[in-house]
This record gives structure tokens, C-alpha cells and sequence, in this order.
């Protein structure tokens, strides 16, 4: 019932639970459920199954209400699944990175940097101290860091088109 036509939100899917946990899904049916029944309907332990679920629950995805049986004391799991939940995740992922990949972006581009050999300084900082690192005790020599505006300008793009694909289907 999880099953997205999705490439995008399959992908993320099998990610969060792993191909066997596709699996154990793939058979559970719309409505409430137990653990047990779900390890029955896939033919897998119990042990494999809760650990699907917690980790679905963790991400919002499962929710589980207890129900008691007054003769027995018993108290019954019932979950209960949220598929709308997945995509609402994934976009909230895609955006909290992009927001610190800009932010980060933003402060590469700003910046003037300058290194030794045991860290990367502003060139504030590089001058306030006349180009000497006493920690390591090496100078500080300009630090490009084109490669790296570059690379995180890339993230950022694979993210957007991530977010894009994650609307489709
Ligand atoms: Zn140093």
C-alpha cells in the first residue's frame, strides 16, 4: 500500500527501509493492522517487521494507536500508515538542504580564505595574525576555493531537480 509509482519516492523508499522492508510492505493492506499480521502477510519474523515499523514511525510514516483487552491485560498494537507523509518528508529534507548549501554557498562566495596546514582562516583572521599559524607553525597561503563553490553549486542543483522530480506522479 506504500508502493509509489514514483521513481523519485521509490528510490527514497527502499532507502529508508531497505529492500527487505519494501518487501514486508508491499503486502500490507489500506487500514488498521498488528505487527504479527503484517509478519504473517510477508511470511517474516516479527523482529524484522518492528524494526520496519519503528523506522517508519520515526519518520511519521506509521502510527500505531494500543487497544487493551480487559480480560487478558493484552494490549494490541495497531498501525496505521500515512503514505501522504513520504513525499511532506522528502520535501522537507530537499529544503533544509538547500537551505544550508546556500548558506554555505553564500559564505565561500563572500569570503577570502587562507590556509595552513592545520585549518582554513578568513582573511581577517589570516592577517590579524601576519600570515602565521602557531598552532602548526606554517604560514597561511591563499586558499581558492573555486572547486568547492563549484561542487557545492552542483549539490544544489541535484537537490532542485530532486524536489522537482519528487512533485511528479
Ligand atoms: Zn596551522
Amino acid at each position: 500500500m506504500l508502493e509509489s509509482n514514483n521513481p523519485v519516492v521509490k528510490e527514497y523508499f527502499r532507502k529508508m527501509i531497505g529492500e527487505d522492508g519494501v518487501k514486508i510492505m508491499a503486502n500490507v493492506p489500506e487500514g488498521e493492522i498488528t505487527d504479527e499480521e503484517i509478519a504473517r502477510l510477508s511470511d517474516t519474523k516479527l523482529t524484522s517487521v518492528r524494526k520496519v515499523l519503528y523506522t517508519l514511525y520515526e519518520n511519521r510514516i506509521a502510527e500505531y494507536r494500543t487497544e487493551r483487552d480487559d480480560n487478558s491485560g493484552w494490549i494490541t498494537y495497531l498501525w496505521s500508515f500515512n503514505r501522504d507523509n513520504v513525499k511532506k518528508i522528502m520535501e522537507e529534507e530537499a529544503e533544509g538542504g538547500l537551505k544550508d548549501l546556500r548558506s554555505k554557498l553564500e559564505y565561500e562566495r563572500k569570503g577570502v580564505f587562507y590556509q595552513c596546514k592545520c585549518q582554513r582562516v578568513l582573511f581577517e583572521e589570516a592577517i590579524e595574525k601576519d600570515f602565521w599559524c602557531d598552532e602548526c607553525e606554517s604560514n597561511f597561503e591563499h586558499f581558492d576555493n573555486g572547486d568547492l563553490i563549484k561542487e557545492l553549486e552542483e549539490r544544489i542543483e541535484e537537490i532542485e531537480k530532486w524536489k522537482k522530480k519528487i512533485r511528479r506522479g
